[in-house]
């Protein structure tokens, strides 16, 4: 197994738990603007699962999953939770 694919593994067997995602099923990720005050959304965060939580708001509320992860780049941020969402999709 290559050191992607156990890393894979290992955080398939943690994030649910961390995130409180149903197991099997990984966390559906989203950019969001986290603490830090910065005029660009910075962090990750799991999907709010609110229904009236726009998913084209990326703020993060009271009803918001956690945890909320800050990256301090928007491109990073970007990154992380395409290629989080990528693997998302092969685990299922
Ligand atoms: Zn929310």
């Amino acid at each position: 197994m290559s050191v992607l694919n156990r890393a894979r593994t290992a955080a398939a067997g943690a994030l649910p738990d961390w995130t409180g995602a149903i197991a099997p099923h990984l966390p559906e990720w989203r950019v969001c603007f986290s603490t830090d005050g910065s005029p660009e959304p910075t962090g990750i965060a799991p999907v709010c699962p609110d229904e009236d939580h726009e998913p084209a708001d990326g703020s993060v509320y009271e009803c918001c999953s956690t945890p909320v992860i800050e990256v301090e780049c928007t491109e990073l941020a970007e990154y992380l939770v395409v290629l989080l969402n990528a693997d998302r999709g092969e685990a299922r």
